[in-house]
């Protein structure tokens, strides 16, 4: 088990817990609007041996931890992994792309994650253009349904800049967004499912298609006309600043 870095544990990245953060390297996804990308290319790894040497120093306080990359699905060792953590008794989040079912039914089935984040890139006909790879509509479908099934769980959407197929580049639309909601209130059956729409952050020399850098945080309100309509089809939805 890869891990690039044990990030300061915090009351953000865990709803309702105090979390120490697994960050793990590797993605087999390019979104273009990726922050991780630096982070990915200049991480050491410090070994299950090194998380767990910082959980010590901070075993009074950390009731969770989350494991995000990155994608931790694709690190062979997760689920040993995750079993240590359990033997200490903290509750355990997984950040995923959903590019990974088989893992996840098999945390699912086996009851190892207590909650899932798991992005959505956008509406399924820009899955590709937004997660900067093609080839995995159906792993990421069949996620949503997983997910859906796990004790707690929410999906997201950073509503970022997308390079269009005729090279234009500009913010998922709100009827992108409905495209969006719908999917995921049909994949994953009924509408009650925590959905969050989050606001792109450029960062300079730090994303993965620099074009994007050019470009503002996502407008106050688009993100507030797409909340509107996302929760017509989603009522459990909110914006994340
Ligand atoms: S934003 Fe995309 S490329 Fe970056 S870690 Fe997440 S899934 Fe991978």
């Amino acid at each position: 088990m890869k891990i690039g870095a044990a990030l300061e544990f915090n009351l953000i990245d865990y709803p309702g817990k105090i979390a120490a953060v697994a960050f793990t390297p590797g993605c087999n996804y390019l979104c273009p609007h990726c922050h991780a990308a630096p982070l990915l290319a200049n991480a050491k790894d410090i070994g299950t041996d090194g998380f767990f040497n910082y959980l010590d120093t901070v075993k009074d306080w950390v009731n969770g931890v989350v494991i995000c990359g990155g994608e931790p699905t694709l690190q062979p060792n997760l689920v040993p992994f995750i079993l240590k953590l359990r033997a200490r008794g903290l509750a355990v989040k997984l950040d995923t792309n959903g590019s990974n079912p088989a893992v996840l039914a098999r945390l699912l089935a086996d009851k190892l994650v207590d909650y899932v984040a798991m992005d959505v890139k956008g509406p399924r006909f820009l899955w590709p253009a937004s997660a900067g790879v093609e080839g995995h509509e159906a792993a990421m479908a069949e996620s949503i349904k997983l997910v859906a099934g796990f004790p707690d769980y929410e999906f997201r959407t950073t509503i970022a800049p997308v390079v269009r197929g005729d090279g234009e580049i500009a913010f998922f639309t709100v009827q992108e967004m409905i495209a969006a909601a719908k999917f995921i209130a049909g994949a994953a059956g009924g509408d009650a499912h925590k959905y969050y729409v989050q606001k792109f952050v450029p960062r300079k020399n730090g994303l993965v298609d620099k074009r994007l850098e050019a470009f503002p945080e996502t407008p106050p309100r688009l993100l507030e006309d797409i909340h509107k309509e996302v929760s017509k089809y989603l009522p459990n939805s909110q914006i994340r600043g």
